[in-house]
């Protein structure tokens, strides 16, 4: 059997840029060859804009674009097609939700509830949104180790008026994995529904959303080994019926008059104007790549390196790690001593070593932690040990020249 590894070679950059090691995997993965590749077939053999055309060709596109949202549908083993919009990725679906399901039902003195590892695109839609609608936004702390604390959660859970559950999966900066099967039932019994910000678990961990019986669950393509620009709205059916529209134009009507409009049933609903066709053609090349992997392997994969990264790390003199939660995705952070993390990235970056520096779009939990921000690695399967022992050498570098 291939080793997972291996499949690296499906990665063209790596062969453009051979001392390239990628560990930002966090902020967008690389793309594979076929993901590459179906965005150039769309363009150079079925280009079309979709739903509108009676010909042959738009037939093609339409067809061909409704088969990714089937592909999409098994991958988080939604029952309905109808239940899966496509959107710019894991921001948009937030924004989406935000706008549509939970300003409606917010009355002054109400609460939406947030946890306070969020990344900002799952915390300044809630914020902004509570400020209109006189509503609190509450926030669920973290253990020392970086964990969510759950007991406090649970007990917010339980304070008046909570009206919404908003909260990640996987932490873009510490890594923590949430317990969110139980989350999401703890939230139930008290009839609070429940977003899923999925942009960090899509690529590292199952997804199951009937299992899970998340209300909705966004995430992005370009995380997953797919294109930018497009990214996944789940919603449960019911609820999705009950929302407006986000945004107003073409192919989200089906009559149109002077006087009124009526919308197209799900999902076409929410996709108003023409959408990131080529993307989500890629983005089903991604979903198709993923499904022919050993997803088992893959993570392994990524939690040895973790594993071989964090002891290395520990060995460093005046470097602590920042999260060690007992159950983590591939993402390391730390600090340094006194060395600003943007130094350790720009030193380590003209090594061709890229990691991320700074706050990761988490400023209230920098805030929380009493830090400015940290440097972070964060791992896939096509990285390597070779790869772990660059970036430990190169730092263990940075502290010596400081
Ligand atoms: N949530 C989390 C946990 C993330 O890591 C990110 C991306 N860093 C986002 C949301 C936002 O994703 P996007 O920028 O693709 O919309």
């Amino acid at each position: 059997m291939q080793k997972i590894t291996d499949i690296r070679r499906e990665f063209p950059i790596f062969g453009h840029y051979p001392d390239l090691a990628w560990l930002d995997n966090a902020a967008t993965t690389q793309k594979p060859r076929q993901v590459l590749e179906a965005e150039r077939y769309f363009y150079e053999r079925q280009n079309a804009n979709i739903l509108r055309g009676i010909y042959p060709l738009a037939a093609a596109a339409t067809e061909a674009f409704e088969a990714v949202r089937e592909q999409t549908r098994a991958f988080l083993n939604a029952r309905s097609t109808a239940e899966i919009i496509f959107t710019g990725g894991t921001t948009e679906g937030i924004n989406l939700v935000a706008q549509c399901f939970v300003a409606g039902r917010l009355q002054e003195g109400d609460a939406v509830l947030v946890s306070i590892l969020e990344h900002h695109a799952n915390f300044v839609p809630w914020q902004q949104i509570c400020r209109q609608k006189k509503a609190r936004l509450l926030v669920a702390p973290v253990r020392r180790d970086g964990s969510l604390d759950l007991d406090a959660l649970a007990k917010m859970m339980l304070e008046h008026g909570v009206r919404f559950l908003a909260i990640a999966h996987v932490s873009n900066t510490l890594g923590s994995v949430n317990p969110i099967a139980g989350i999401i039932a703890q939230a139930h019994r008290h009839g609070i529904p429940v977003l899923v910000d999925a942009a960090q678990s899509a690529a590292a961990l199952p997804l199951d959303v009937q299992l899970l019986d998340a209300d909705f669950l966004a995430f992005s393509g370009h995380k997953l080994f797919g294109p930018t620009g497009v990214g996944v709205l789940y919603g449960k059916q019911e609820l999705l019926e009950q929302m407006p529209p986000y945004r107003f134009g073409g192919e989200m009507i089906r009559d149109v008059t002077f006087e009124r409009t009526l919308f197209a049933p799900l999902p076409q609903k929410f996709e108003a104007g023409t959408p990131n066709i080529a993307g989500v053609m890629a983005l089903g090349a991604a979903l198709d790549f993923i499904r022919n992997l050993d997803r088992e392997a893959m993570h392994r994969q990524v939690q040895t390196l973790l594993a071989y990264a964090t002891d290395e790390l520990r060995r460093i003199p005046g470097l602590e790690i920042v999260g060690q939660a007992s159950v983590k995705a591939g993402i390391l952070s730390f600090v340094l001593g006194d060395v600003h993390p943007h130094d350790v990235a720009t030193i380590l970056g003209e090594q061709q070593i890229c990691i991320r520096a700074g706050h990761h779009c988490a400023q209230p939990l920098m805030d929380f932690m009493g830090m400015p921000g940290t440097a972070r690695a964060s791992f896939a399967f096509y990285n390597t040990e070779i790869e772990v022992e660059r970036f430990v050498k190169a730092v263990n570098g940075v502290r010596r020249y400081f």
